[in-house]
């Protein structure tokens, strides 16, 4: 099984490290203190130098990926109140909605680059670094 060892894509992306090492980190530490951190993205990686804004706009398709992740957001939240709480109200739904996509923003913003990055970029296990 290499679902979470270190050549796991699956880990990879969920822990948002380079697609080409699985070592680097794409992003720098969240920190509530400091905002614009929870979107701030590093230009490289720091174990193999593997660039993570290879050309502009590179970063367009994962807005596809985190419509996709919003979408199955709101069917769980829906899909949940339908269970558990049948006499819900639109408004609660709306409301439910709103709060945990903004509190989930950071976090589907960070996966959904992580994945779109890896899709394009093949890993490559102790290789040493060549990229410019
Ligand atoms: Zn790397």
């Amino acid at each position: 099984m290499k679902i979470l060892s270190q050549d796991s894509y699956l880990k990879s992306i969920s822990t948002c490290k380079c697609p080409r090492c699985h070592q680097g980190d794409m992003f720098e530490p969240m920190s509530l203190k400091k905002p614009s951190s929870l979107f701030e993205m590093k230009k490289n990686c720091e174990v193999c130098n593997q660039s993570f804004e290879p050309e502009p706009g590179y970063y367009f398709g994962a807005m596809f990926i985190s419509y996709g992740l919003n979408t199955a957001l709101f069917i769980a939240i829906w899909v949940g109140l339908e269970l558990f709480y049948s006499e819900y109200s639109l408004t609660l739904l709306l409301v439910l909605i709103s709060i945990s996509a903004i509190l989930l923003l950071p976090l589907f913003f960070r996966i959904s680059r992580s994945l779109w990055i890896a899709i394009f970029i093949p890993y490559r296990a102790k290789e040493p670094s060549n990229q410019s």
